[in-house]
């Protein structure tokens, strides 16, 4: 490819047009303006990279690579990851809008999973089954193919990483499709990793759009494994396509994840790990939690604090590094703007911002002010449905059955935050809550690689991040010997 004014996708380990030459354009949220041109992958396109994945498997040279030298391509991916921070966070800032020290730390995230998986590549094991005298019995865990992964927009390079590094660690290869709103950083940890020595074909990058590219990805019956992360419609279609072709999925959807504040509880800190838990990314994360449980008595207490932080906060384009940026798209802004005044007319108060924000110079980028919906009850749309901006749903309980039973009245179960004192009740509610996780006086873990991450209920299945994730890359084969 020639024309370097088009970002080509990865196939085969060459950059390339289009198989029709058809591209697309990236925008920069902050301000409305083209940030690039890329090539729009076809299903000609995908049936390509799963080829060439397929070819991969079978190669000498990745198929036949040693565990341990597999571990050292990962580990050569981290630090190259590492040593491009400065770029690749600029980058992040600018196609998905996050403030820049937000997107520095998901590059710092996904180098930390290309060095956790690295690790891990040559402690692959199985197990021998004592089934007698004359027999061995012993298990063996095969790279289960080629892996299909369908990203989302708002974590770009960290979801990408999350699931190519455990793929690549367990010897698949993989077809990676980015959402075409904020395709970036994938093309580059594509381009990364060649330069890492990654054998041609191992790693394909193909952005897209889901009507094409992601049907043709996941409805394909080469693949043999399929990671979804994204909506629960899309989810839905995604995993009846794969379902067709007998293929596994793992599905990281949605969230509504509470934030459950007791009495007791340090305010301070629940405050802040409230904001923080919502503010973040401007609300569009899985696991914002973005319905807050606080405990009647101190209802005006938190509320005054949440409301003090979100004035204070400073809102603009990513890379001025603000304390929050734009949203993603104006789609994704009139869709949270129609939430805000679905949330009062339901009964619910605005007790911080619920707007786009006055000042002028921001009017063309894609902003919303931070937002407080007070006096917010459990059944109310604004505490069932996933909004994906940043806006608080604040709902007040009584005692600590009240509280258990506002968190599970939900459709998901990805995350939930507990803030108490007292370690009765922060057992009590971790046990009975149900979702994926459970944080005790604090949310999130700084990328939490290391911690397996996935949904209850509607929320999703399967796990990633940890060593649980080997388990969705990898199948056992069980190997019975006679002797003797
Ligand atoms: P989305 O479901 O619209 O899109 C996700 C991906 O699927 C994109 O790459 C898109 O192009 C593709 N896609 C769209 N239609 C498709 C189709 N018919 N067939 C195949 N692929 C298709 O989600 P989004 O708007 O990009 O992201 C926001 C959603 O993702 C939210 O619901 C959020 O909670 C969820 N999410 C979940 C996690 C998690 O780990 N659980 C992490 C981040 C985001």
């Amino acid at each position: 490819m020639t024309d370097t004014t088009v970002e080509g996708l990865i196939i085969d380990g060459q950059r390339v047009r289009a198989s029709d030459g058809l591209t697309f354009d990236v925008y920069d949220p902050s301000s409305g303006d083209v940030l690039a041109t890329v090539a729009k992958a076809t299903k000609a396109d995908v049936g390509r990279a799963v080829q060439s994945a397929q070819a991969a498997l079978e190669s000498k040279a990745w198929g036949g690579m040693a565990p341990a030298e597999r571990g050292r391509i990962l580990f050569r991916i981290g630090q190259a990851i590492r040593e491009r921070e400065d770029e690749l966070a600029t980058l992040e800032s600018r196609d998905n809008g996050k403030p820049l020290r937000q997107a520095r730390t998901d590059v710092q995230v996904a180098a930390r999973y290309f060095e956790f998986f690295a690790g891990i590549a040559d402690k692959i094991m199985g197990h021998t089954i004592p089934i007698g005298p004359g027999f061995l019995d012993y298990t063996v865990r095969e790279p289960i193919g080629v892996s299909a992964q369908i990203v989302p927009w708002n974590y770009p390079i960290q979801i990408g990483a999350r699931g190519v590094a455990p793929a690549l660690a367990a010897g698949c290869a993989v077809v990676l499709k980015p959402s075409s709103e904020a395709p970036m950083t994938a093309l580059r940890l594509g381009e990364i990793a060649l330069a890492c020595r990654l054998p041609p074909g191992v790693l394909n990058v193909v952005p897209g759009t889901g009507s094409e590219a992601g049907t043709a990805l996941a409805s394909h019956p080469d693949i043999n494994q399929l990671t979804f992360t994204g909506s629960v419609d899309v989810g839905i279609q995604v995993a009846k396509m794969a379902a067709d072709n007998v293929v596994p999925v793992v599905m990281e959807l949605g969230g509504k994840s509470p934030n459950v504040v007791f009495a007791d509880a340090d305010l301070d800190l629940a405050a802040q790990g409230v904001a923080n838990a919502i503010f973040q990314n401007a609300g569009q994360t899985c696991s914002a939690g973005s319905r807050l449980l606080v405990q009647h008595k101190v209802h005006d207490a938190i509320v005054e604090r949440l409301a003090a932080r979100a004035k204070a906060m400073r809102v603009g384009p990513g890379v001025s590094d603000p304390d929050m940026g734009p949203i993603i798209s104006k789609r994704q802004l009139e869709t949270i703007e129609h939430y805000v005044t679905v949330g009062t007319a339901e009964g619910a108060t605005v007790a911080a911002g619920g707007a786009r924000p006055s000042d002028p110079a921001l009017g063309r980028g894609f902003y919303f002010q931070p937002t407080l919906l007070d006096h917010v009850s459990a059944t109310m749309r604004v505490a069932q449905e996933e909004i994906f901006g940043p806006v608080l749903s604040i709902i007040t309980f009584e005692d600590r059955d009240e509280a258990i039973a506002i968190a599970n009245r939900s459709q998901y179960g990805l995350v939930a935050g507990v803030w108490t004192r007292d370690i009765n009740t922060a057992m009590a509610v971790s046990t009975r809550i149900k979702s994926g996780q459970v944080f005790i006086n604090t949310y999130g873990a700084g990328g939490g690689v290391e911690l397996p991450f996935g949904g209850y209920k509607k929320s999703g299945y399967g796990r990633e991040k940890s060593l649980e994730s080997l388990a969705s890359y990898t199948q056992v084969k069980n190997v019975c010997v006679k002797f003797g």
